[in-house]
Parts: structure tokens; sequence; C-alpha cells
């Protein structure tokens, strides 16, 4: 067996001892003879799986009691369409642009409801967290939405600005669990499970219950929140085996010492991986120093015709799935929660030799 490093912004690494025990209980899940995937979701085993994952997510991220945890399907693409549909009322919401995601979620709610972007940071390609100023928000909009994590652009909005009664919305796909946050300043959650959870497939939101049982009359059963919260998650068949993989994630975050423990782990990743490429004279950050991701870490070579080589040899050491997006070009690492130390160490000592050879 020969790992490797994989830097895949998602569907991304998962921890080792997670896939181990996937692979300990694949055949033959406690005595019952069977997989998880081939078990009845409304089986005892099945229940307990279900129960535990929300338990554990609910204890890692100190969930308050007011709010509701689902497990569904769709992506988090899909909540760009559910959150307007379940909870419009006047009919507008204000939008940050922080960059690829935050337009596609915003094109998405325009089909349904106003959309007014109260800040942007486009004019700077998207390389910074904008100010909010707090007069551009409606107090008469449905919610505020942000995306916390800048997957492709590499930026974080390390304060969760604050809405007043508006209630905030936050597409938090990929740096859920990354770091501790407070879900109570928080309407809605959402995140797809395939960057810091489990297998894609899967789908996380957590909702304040005021929320719930107020979706329009157009909205979709699949997509009301209602539906999913009365059945605990249960309606039709939910992604079994992505939620079962999920709950073992959680179990591994828990045993790390939970997300205060991750966090400090992810940054003191990140800052091995930003320290080094700022004192390198040859890398460079795009990104704004006040606004880096601790998840998602774009870099470039001032000589793009070196990008390739990088690539390529990058992946010759283990090193895997370093091509930064295409819509912003270089290189970019994703470290998430199962990104060892380690690997993050390799990659710079990669770096660094890589320098040496074509600087
Ligand atoms: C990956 C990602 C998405 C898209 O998620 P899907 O589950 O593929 O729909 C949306 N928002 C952010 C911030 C992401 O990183």
């Amino acid at each position: 067996m020969n790992r490797v490093f994989n830097f895949s912004a998602g569907p991304a690494m998962l921890p080792l001892p997670v896939l181990e025990k996937v692979q300990e209980e694949l055949l033959d899940y406690k005595g019952s003879g069977m997989s998880v995937m081939e078990m009845s979701h409304r089986s005892g085993l099945f229940t307990d799986i279900i129960t535990s994952a929300e338990d554990t997510l609910r204890e890692i991220m100190n969930i308050p009691d007011n709010y509701k945890v689902l497990f569904v399907q769709g992506g988090a693409s899909q909540q760009f369409a559910a959150v307007p549909l379940n909870i419009m009322k006047n009919k507008k919401a204000d939008f940050v642009n922080t960059g690829s995601w935050s337009k596609k979620a915003m094109k998405e709610a325009k089909k349904y409801i106003e959309v007014n972007e109260i800040a942007s940071s486009e004019d700077k390609n998207f390389t910074y967290i904008p100010e909010i100023d707090a007069s551009k928000l409606d107090p008469q909009a449905d919610y505020v939405h942000i995306t916390t994590n800048n997957t492709i652009e590499g930026t974080v909005f390390k304060e969760i600005p604050d809405t007043g009664n508006v209630p905030l919305v936050a597409d938090m796909s990929s740096n859920i669990l990354s770091e501790e946050i407070d879900v109570s300043k928080f309407g809605i959650i959402y995140a797809g499970a395939q960057k810091n959870i489990g297998p894609a497939g899967l789908t996380i939101v957590i909702i304040r219950e005021d929320l719930i049982g107020r979706a329009a009359d157009i909205c979709p059963t699949m997509l009301d929140y209602k539906t999913h919260s009365e059945s605990g998650s249960l309606y039709n068949t939910p992604p079994t085996f992505g939620v079962y993989i999920a709950k073992l994630v959680f179990d591994w975050i828990k045993e790390q010492g939970g997300v205060k423990a991750v966090q400090q782990q992810n940054e003191k990743k990140a800052a091995l991986l930003y320290d080094y490429i700022t004192m390198s004279d040859f890398y460079h950050s795009p990104i704004q120093e006040d606004s880096r991701s601790l998840m998602n870490v774009p870099f470039t070579i001032p000589n793009r015709d070196l990008d390739a080589k990088f690539i390529e040899e990058a992946k010759k050491n283990g090193l895997e799935t370093l091509k930064g997006h295409r819509s912003v070009g270089g290189m970019r690492a994703s470290i998430y929660n199962a990104m060892p130390l380690e690997g993050v160490e390799k990659l710079v000592q990669f770096m660094k030799q890589f320098k040496e050879e074509n600087k």
C-alpha cells in the first residue's frame, strides 16, 4: 500500500484511522453479517449510527439545543436554493460576495428572491475578506449570506459579522470543524461533506428551530427543512454510508481532543506553509495576510511556466493534486483536518528543493 499526501480541495483526504475502521467493519458490521451499505436505514444498527453521528457532532461543535442537525443530500449547491425557498418572507436577502461559491449562491437565490450584494472583494480578485458596512444591512432582509471559507480563492472570515436580528446563513463547506465557532451566531450553517467531514453525497445542515416550518408553498418536499427535521433525517433513504463515515470522522475529532485541538493543529500546519512562502523569495501568496484560510492555501511561482513542472515533480514525491483552481491558476494546497502535519512538512521540504533547482 502506498498512500500519498493528497492536497485535493474536495473530495479530500480522510483520516487514515477512519478508513482503516471502515475496512475492518466493511463486510460484517458489528456481527450483522452485512455492510452498512447493505443495511436498512430503519434498522436498529443504522439508527444507532445516525443518532451517534448527531450526538457527537452536537458535542464537538457545541450546538445549542434550539438547533436541529439535518443529514441531507444534494450538496452545498442544493442549499443555495433550499435556503431562500425555506425562509423567504420579505423575499430579499443580503449577500457578501467573496468568490465563486458566493456568486453561485447569489445566482441561485436570485431565482426566488431579490439579492443585494452588501460587500464584495471582487475589486481585488477576491484576495481578501471585505468589511461589512453595518448601514448596508437591510433590517427587513430574510437573511444575510456569507461563505465563511472560500475554497477556491483561499480566504476565510476571521470574525463572524453581527447581523442583529437578521439570521446569518453560512456556507461552511470547506471549514466546518476546522476551527471553533459559536453556532449561536448563525441561523443556518450548511456544508457539503466532502471536504472536512466524509464522502461526497452527504450534506449537513445546522438550523435554528424558528427557521423551520416556514417554507414557501413552491418549496419541494425534499428541500423543506421541516421534512427532514420531523423525520430525524429519515423521510426517505439518507446517504447511509456517508452518515456512517461522518460519524467515524466526528469520533476521530473527539479523540484528537475536539475541535479546539484540531484547530491548533490546523494553525500549526498553515503557519508552517505560509511562513515558508513568505520568507522564500520565490513563492508568493496572493492572499491578504489578515484573510488567509487555514484550509486552502493558494500560492504562485513568479515564472508561471514552472507550474506544470512543480505539479509533476510534486506528484513524483507523493504530493498530489496541487494544481490551483482553473480560475486562479498557480498552485493550491488544501490542508483540511485529515492532512497530517507530516504532509505539510513534506510539501515545504519539496518546495525548498524545487526552489533550489529552479530559482
Ligand atoms: C465545494 C463547495 C461547494 C459545493 O459543494 P457541493 O457539495 O459540490 O455542492 C459550495 N461551497 C463551498 C464553499 C465549497 O467549498
